[in-house]
């Protein structure tokens, strides 16, 4: 995807409020490496470690403020990534929160995900499919497509005022 600059990322924030927004801050490395296989950008706040966010690009663009668990659980244990659907991230997938954007996530709605830690969902779908996994399923390998898929699903979730 293309790169925003850190200004439109604040404007384009859906769930949170103005003054977070602002004080949201970018990884070390921006823009992030491989950009052009990223389907979506997501890092944790680097001064506030249970603050993390994803970006997307779509006819707008959007971000969202996840909350992060408190204690990094689930990371022994091999939970699969909603996006990806893959349990090889490094440290596993954990549960991200994120609150709804309006008058939904103000009376404290929000929504769940199952994350790769590491937000790099997008390079793992591009990794050529392991040889047992080819013969298995016979289909074309339309993990790229999905990943898209369920990601629009779930800011449409977010952004959502009803459902
Ligand atoms: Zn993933």
């Amino acid at each position: 995807m293309q790169i925003p600059e850190q200004a439109a990322v604040r404007r384009a924030f859906v769930n949170t409020s103005r003054s977070r927004a602002a004080s949201m801050s970018l990884p070390a490395a921006w823009p992030p490496p491989r950009s052009d296989d990223r389907d979506f950008l997501g890092w944790v706040d680097p001064r506030a470690p249970r603050r993390a966010y994803l970006v997307v690009e779509g006819d707008e663009l959007v971000a969202i403020e996840l909350r992060l668990p408190s204690a990094p659980g689930g990371r022994t244990r091999k939970t699969m990534c909603d996006l990806c659907h893959s349990v090889d991230a490094p440290d596993g997938a954990a549960l991200v929160v994120a609150t709804r954007a309006g008058a939904r996530g103000r009376a404290g709605d929000s929504v769940g995900l199952c994350l790769c830690t590491d937000f790099d969902c997008s390079l793992r779908v591009r990794e050529p499919l392991k040889e047992h996994q080819v013969s298995v399923s016979g289909r074309p390998d339309d993990r790229q497509e999905q990943l898209v898929e369920r990601l629009r699903d779930f800011v449409t979730r977010v952004l959502s005022p009803r459902g």
